[in-house]
């Protein structure tokens, strides 16, 4: 039988990418995101590589939901084996125009259904002494930007929450980790470049260049591939000993 991962945040930028590399291994996929297009995605890639599929759009701001895409996971699919808690929002501003709606849904989504989505999974990966949470977090977990104060909490908060769910794994085989790149061109990147033109009243050229590259001793996007890889890697059998550490992909940005 197949491993069963589910992935948030699947059916666009960074999680399909994941997604497509983990069916080229023959994983069988539980594909989830608000794109319309979710189940015809998730259907060609499932026949492209014969593995099995289903696909979730559930909200990843209502807990009840996420306890739901796992049982749904588990239901469609036969179990669950990994766990990737990729799915997350933007939003940038200083703080004192920073929407309270816009701080309550990023750090939902980028934080709190990693927790909920780890909780709901934990049963079955204590029970089957094997488990693999994988949080795509994001150099701004390890770093701070100005104008991202809710993405950078939520961010931070998900390296902590690595690190605890890696020591309560320990004895049963669960390993959780969490992975930081640095900037990836995705839809969510463009839309930023687009707001951090206006915060920072720069050209959207002169953003790539001078604000979101500024950083990274890499003047490259991390390319989606290195991160996929990193996470097939983090979900293989022989990775239990890896676990509580957070994966800096960000081209030397937190090396300085
Ligand atoms: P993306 O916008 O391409 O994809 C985000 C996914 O999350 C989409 O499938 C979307 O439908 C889903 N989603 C958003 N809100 C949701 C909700 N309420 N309920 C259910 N699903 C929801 O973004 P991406 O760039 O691929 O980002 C993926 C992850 O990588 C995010 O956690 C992001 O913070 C992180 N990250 C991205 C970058 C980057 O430069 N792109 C850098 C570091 C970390």
């Amino acid at each position: 039988m197949n491993k069963v991962v589910l992935i948030t945040g699947s059916t666009s930028g960074i999680g399909l990418g994941i997604a497509k590399h983990f069916a080229i291994h023959g994983y069988d996929i539980m594909f989830h995101g608000l794109e319309e297009n979710g189940q015809e995605i998730a259907d060609e890639i499932g026949e492209a590589h014969n593995i099995n599929v289903a696909f979730s759009n559930a909200n990843l701001m209502d807990p009840s939901s996420i306890e739901g895409l796992i049982s749904d996971t588990v239901k469609l699919l036969g179990g669950i084996h990994v766990l990737i808690n990729n799915a997350g929002i933007q939003f940038v501003s200083p703080i004192d125009e920073f929407p309270n709606d816009k701080y309550e849904s990023i750090i939902s989504i980028n934080m709190n259904a990693s927790f909920y989505a780890s909780k709901a999974a934990w049963t079955y990966f204590k029970k089957q002494k094997f488990g693999r949470i994988i949080n795509v977090s994001s150099v701004h977990g390890l770093r701070a930007s100005e104008f991202k104060v809710a993405y950078i909490a939520a961010k931070h908060g998900v390296i902590g929450m690595t690190k605890v769910l890696a020591l309560e794994g320990a004895p049963y085989n669960i390993n959780c980790n969490a992975i930081c790149p640095g900037y990836v061109k995705t839809p969510l990147v463009e839309n930023q470049i687009k707001d951090q033109a206006k915060a920072h009243n720069l050209s959207e050229e002169q953003v790539v260049s001078k604000v979101m590259l500024k950083k990274q001793a890499v003047k490259e996007f991390v390319p989606i591939q290195a991160i996929a890889d990193t996470a097939l890697l983090l979900a293989k059998e022989s990775s239990s000993t890896i676990t509580g550490a957070s994966f800096a992909l960000d081209g030397g940005w937190s090396a300085q």
